[in-house]
């Protein structure tokens, strides 16, 4: 799939429609999310032009690697659901169709402030 430069974290990222900010850098922005499913329901994506995990790995450079799995615990640790700050939590990026995914920027989900349940649902 290619990228649509129009879809709604783009749009975020070019600070065409505000967000619930929590943490940026050079690599990545984070944000609540804008329909809580926990107590803490964070989201995480990179700065660069990717649909999705797959897409990420293939094309993103190391550094953008480096840099997305540092924001997501970065992310966790000023949210204090880390392990050093908190009790843990849950890590989920939708991937496609059978994903589930329904916006095509990459995003990981940070769920967590309490027991996350079963894996799948
Ligand atoms: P997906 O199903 O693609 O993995 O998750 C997309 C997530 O983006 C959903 O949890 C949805 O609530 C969230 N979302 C959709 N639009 C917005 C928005 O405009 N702002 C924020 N903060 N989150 C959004």
């Amino acid at each position: 799939m290619t990228y649509d430069n129009n879809n709604i974290f783009a749009k975020i990222l070019r600070n065409e429609i505000p967000c619930k900010k929590i943490y940026e850098d050079e690599f990545v922005l984070s944000f609540y999310d804008i329909n809580p499913q926990k107590k803490i329901h964070a989201l995480v994506i990179p700065k660069g032009k990717y649909v999705d995990l797959d897409d990420f790995a293939n094309n993103a450079s190391i550094d953008e690697i480096a840099g997305l799995i540092k924001g997501i615990n970065l992310v966790a640790k000023k949210l204090n659901i880390s392990v050093d700050t908190g009790k843990g939590y849950r890590v989920l990026a939708n991937i496609s169709e059978h994903g589930g995914q329904e916006v095509p920027h990459l995003h990981f989900h940070l769920f967590g402030g309490e027991s996350v349940g079963k894996m799948v649902q």
